[in-house]
């Protein structure tokens, strides 16, 4: 491979948005240096295209997540981590859309263009229900009893949490079409319906097998190991089945799926 200027043109901005996501605390400094890596590797396959459609997702999940703080408050508790992402969650998220620009940079097979998209847009769909969703002004259902659950919880469901999942789905497609692509409606529809669909899985899979503990001191239930400098139990699901790799299985699943719906 011949490195041009367009190439160190590419690392430096890769580099750059890196190194502002960690210093404007979206990032830890693992997850910095991991978005570097799965920056690089979206940027070798689809050059700053890749990179804008990634961009998105990174940017809307951040100010999201800075937004309307108010509403969420409480909820940082359930969860294992918090809103400064680290390493695995960016693999979780980054990590399947990098595996198929490496297949399409090695197949040059448009198919794994649709697959990266696609996990993409399931990434980006999940983080928009999951940030637009407490927004809700009463509890969310859970969708495995369809009782009134606390937000925050895995599996949870509400109305303007799904609108946003459906959105969050969309506008990748859409960016996708607007800047990578040729439109298409019926593809456009098919991306959008899948990337939300790997939302919907990441639901199920967070309601039914997803590890949860619960604080034998204060009874919070939570994703943490330890809670009120106590050891938690374990609850309900999987001890590995942790949010990152509920994340991850569900991007890599809508990869997959697109992959056998357009073969
Ligand atoms: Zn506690």
């Amino acid at each position: 491979m011949i490195v041009g200027v367009k190439q160190i043109g590419l690392l430096i901005f890769i580099i750059f948005i890196s190194i502002g996501g960690w210093r404007t605390k979206n990032l830890s400094l693992s997850g910095s240096l991991m978005a570097l890596l799965v920056g690089c590797m979206i940027g070798y396959s689809y050059g700053m295209e890749g990179l804008l459609i990634l961009g998105v997702f990174f940017l809307s999940s951040s100010i999201w997540s800075h937004l309307f703080k108010q509403g969420k408050i409480g909820m940082e508790e359930r969860l294992a981590k918090s809103s400064v992402r680290d390493w695995q969650q960016v693999l979780a998220n980054g990590g399947p859309a990098a595996l198929f620009a490496f297949l399409y940079s090695v197949t040059g097979n448009d198919i794994w263009t649709f697959s990266f998209v696609t996990s993409i847009a399931a990434a980006n769909s999940d983080t928009w229900a999951s940030e637009i969703g407490p927004l809700s002004k009463g509890d969310p259902l859970s969708i495995r009893t369809f009782k009134r659950v606390p937000k925050g919880t895995s599996g949870a469901i509400s109305f303007i949490g799904t609108v946003g999942a459906l959105l969050g789905s969309a506008i990748i497609s859409f960016v996708f079409f607007f800047i990578l692509y040729p439109f298409d409606s019926k593809l456009f529809l098919l991306i959008s319906c899948v990337g939300f669909l790997g939302n919907v899985i990441d639901t199920l899979l967070g309601a039914y097998w997803q590890l949860e503990n619960q604080c034998c001191v204060c009874h919070q239930r939570t994703e943490r190991k330890e809670h009120c400098h106590q050891q938690t139990a374990r609850i309900k699901g999987y001890s590995w089945l942790n949010n990152e790799w509920v994340n991850a299985s569900s991007c890599l699943v809508a990869g997959v799926i697109i992959f056998f719906i357009l073969i």
